[in-house]
C-alpha cells in the first residue's frame, strides 16, 4: 500500500523512508500528486497542523496520507520556538537565523537551563475518514554554539547527553534510531498495521 507523505521537505522524506524501510507499505513523495493544494500550517498545536496537512492531502489524492508536524521546544523559553521552529526568525526561513536568535535568547543561561526537547506528532488520515495520532520526545540541551554539520534546522545546537554529540554530528542512521520523528515512527509502525486492517474491514 502507498502512503503519501504530505512534506515538502526532503530531508523528512528521508528520514521516513529510512525509519519505515522494513515495513510492507511504501512512503510516497508528494512531488508524485501534481497540484496538491499548499496547507497553512496555522493550528494552535502540533496534531492540529499535522491533522490539517494529513486530511488535506488525503481528500486530494485519495490516498492515504501521512503528515507530521514537529519542532523545538526550549524549557527556559515556555516551550518557544515551538510550532513558530520553521519561521523562529521571520521569514525568508533561515535555519541559520533561527539558530542565531535562538542563541541570543538563552545567551549567558547555564547549561542547566538549556533544557529543551524535540517534540513530533504523525497523523495518518484515510479516504474513509479513519485517523491516527501518534508522538514522540527526545530530550537535549542547547549548545552555546553551533557544532557538526549534518542533518538540519537546530540539529547542531541540540546536544543528545547520552551520546555527548549534537544531532548534527550523528550518523543518519543513529539520529533516526533516537529522535523525535524516530520514536514517532516507531509508534506509528506498532500501530499501523491495525490501522490499515481496520481499512480494510471499512471495506
Ligand atoms: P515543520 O516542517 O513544520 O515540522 O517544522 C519543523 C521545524 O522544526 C524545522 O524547520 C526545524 O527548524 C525544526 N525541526 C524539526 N525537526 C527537526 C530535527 O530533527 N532537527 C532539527 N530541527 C528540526
Amino acid at each position: 500500500m502507498n502512503i503519501v507523505l504530505a512534506t515538502a521537505n526532503p530531508h523528512k522524506l528521508k528520514e521516513f523512508q529510512q525509519i519505515l524501510a522494513a515495513d510492507n507499505f511504501s512512503i510516497v513523495p508528494l512531488s508524485a500528486f501534481p497540484g496538491c493544494p499548499d496547507v497553512v500550517e496555522d493550528g494552535d498545536s502540533f496534531e492540529e497542523n499535522a491533522l490539517k496537512k494529513a486530511r488535506a492531502i488525503c481528500s486530494h489524492t485519495g490516498c492515504v496520507a501521512m503528515a507530521d508536524d514537529s519542532g523545538l521546544e526550549v524549557d527556559a523559553l515556555n516551550g518557544a520556538p515551538g510550532i513558530y521552529s520553521a519561521r523562529f526568525a521571520g521569514e525568508p526561513r533561515s535555519d541559520g537565523r533561527n539558530i542565531a536568535l535562538l542563541l541570543e535568547r538563552l545567551h549567558g543561561a547555564p547549561p542547566e537551563q538549556r533544557g529543551a526537547q524535540f517534540r513530533c506528532v504523525i497523523a495518518v488520515v484515510a479516504p474513509g475518514g479513519r485517523e491516527l495520532v501518534v508522538q514522540g520526545l527526545c530530550r537535549g540541551r542547547i549548545t552555546e554554539a553551533p557544532v557538526g554539520s549534518g542533518g538540519f534546522g537546530y540539529d547542531p545546537v541540540f546536544l543528545h547527553e547520552p551520546s555527548g554529540r549534537t544531532f548534527a554530528e550523528l550518523p543518519a542512521k543513529e539520529k533516526n534510531s533516537l529522535s523525535h520523528r524516530g520514536r514517532a515512527a516507531a509508534a506509528l509502525r506498532e500501530l499501523l498495521p491495525e490501522f490499515l486492517k481496520s481499512l480494510q474491514a471499512d471495506g
